[in-house]
């Protein structure tokens, strides 16, 4: 970098290569993509500290190993796992199944080490709980998208292993009632209640015609499904997710349900849920939007967003989906049934244009958990506050002023 920075040469940070954003792919062609694939393994484990230090270039399925062997838990879970590093996953501050309980990439990072644009290194692998010695510079780097540093290492959270799941696909009328029975369900279970996500019947339907799924995972028929899992702490008896279930069955709320008996049952029913994006691309183009409302505004989102898209494209095919506890939504579009995929994605930018003003007049962001990247760059300079985005380009010039660092991410 030191040298990089001394002859003007720009760099693109690249972990795992997964973002979806293209914040880890050149936009201008002259630029050197630095590789952290190589940086990996772990420096420590503090079990009693409940804390880890990786080098940044681990991925993050082999943090979670890391995180077992120590008999302790690392709480986050996308299903790029297998490819995503630890840089990346904190450069883009990914979310996935369990932010919920545990919070996003952000919460679960105590502290970094980064090199400089100019070559020097910020040491900040501290694991304090508490520092108020000034400005939160570690959360400078997570979620910045490369743009201000390389992530080299990182000290993260470590929790408890659970000793138990217990995990529910329960069928549901309307995102109104999803989003009744998550309050009713968090009310009973608390930080338990670790997953809640929110599915369409037709991302089902999707699976089963393409083969991605041997048998139907629901109950029976229902316009909308939750996913909800409790994890059950060491020490406490289960069987809390069916007691906390009961009332809702009884007043109608969940209409049916099944709620897993095996390992290999709860996995067939995550699996119904990580596929959901996946199955869109073998039923033709898709239109996609990864946004979030204020939790208590999802059930009027997808209800105005459906409508809105209906307008401007006649027969879309919404699958909203994704973490409802969390107010994100997956607000996916499948073209219409035998339509031109390259007509269809010709009015993509009508559909974005009415789904992202509904999100805005709900108080959301029109990023939930994918970052900025090169893909939404206008977007952005479009609705971020003006404040916010001349404090953003200040802290970009202060700390990379030759601009070498991932050049038109993020800010344009
Ligand atoms: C199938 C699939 C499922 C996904 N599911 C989710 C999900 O549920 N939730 C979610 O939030 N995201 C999800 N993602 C996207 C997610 O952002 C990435 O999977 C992951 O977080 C990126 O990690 P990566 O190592 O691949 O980073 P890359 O793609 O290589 O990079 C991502 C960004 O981080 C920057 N970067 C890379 N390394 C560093 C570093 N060392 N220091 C600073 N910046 C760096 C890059 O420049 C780029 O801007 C999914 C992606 C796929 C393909």
């Amino acid at each position: 970098m030191a040298w990089a920075h001394e002859v003007g040469v720009r760099i693109i940070p690249q972990a795992g290569n997964t973002g979806l954003v293209g914040g880890q792919v050149p936009l201008h062609g002259d630029e050197v993509i630095l590789s952290i694939s190589r940086l990996t393994g772990k420096r420590a484990v503090d079990v009693r500290a409940g804390n880890m230090v990786l080098n940044a270039g681990t991925t993050l399925e082999e943090a979670h190993t890391i995180a077992d062997e120590a008999g302790m838990l690392f709480p986050l879970y996308i299903a790029s796992q297998g490819s995503a590093r630890i840089g990346g996953v904190l450069g883009s501050n990914a979310g996935g199944v369990q932010v919920l309980a545990y919070g996003n990439a952000r919460e679960l990072c105590l502290g970094v080490e980064a090199v400089m644009a100019d070559g020097t290194l910020y040491q900040g692998l501290n694991a304090l709980k508490k520092d108020n010695t000034g400005y939160d510079l570690k959360d400078l780097f997570v979620g910045s998208e490369g743009t201000l540093g390389i992530i080299t290492a990182a000290t993260l959270k470590l929790f408890p292993k659970p000793a138990a799941h217990e995990t529910a696909l329960l069928n549901v009328a309307s995102p109104d009632d999803a989003l009744t029975l998550f309050s009713t369900l968090r009310a009973r279970a608390g930080t338990t209640l670790t997953a809640f996500e929110i599915m369409p019947r037709i991302g089902f339907d999707f699976q089963l015609k393409h083969g991605m799924l041997s048998q139907d995972p629901s109950a029976d028929i229902s316009p909308w499904y939750v996913l909800a899992e409790l994890s059950v702490p060491q020490g406490v008896a289960e069987g809390g997710l069916a007691a906390a279930l009961e009332a809702a069955f009884e007043t109608g709320l969940v209409t049916n349900g099944v709620i897993a008996e095996s390992l290999a049952q709860r996995e067939m029913l995550w699996l119904a849920r990580e596929q959901m994006s996946e199955v869109q691309s073998r039923e033709g183009a898709s239109i996609k939007h990864d946004v979030s409302v204020p939790v208590a505004a999802v059930p009027e989102l997808i209800a105005r967003g459906m409508e809105a898209a209906l307008k401007v494209a006649p027969g879309i095919r919404p699958v909203p989906f994704g973490h409802l506890g969390d107010g994100n939504i997956h607000f996916n579009f499948s073209q219409p049934e035998g339509a031109d995929p390259k007509v269809f994605m010709a009015g993509a930018y009508a559909v974005h244009d009415a789904i992202y003003e509904i999100v805005l007049a709900l108080g959301g962001s029109v990023s939930a958990e994918h970052g900025i990247g090169q893909l939404k760059t206008a977007l952005l300079a479009k609705v971020k506050d003006p404040v916010a985005l001349a404090m953003m380009r200040s802290i970009k010039s202060a700390l990379d002023p030759k601009g070498i660092l991932n050049p038109g991410k993020v800010l344009g």
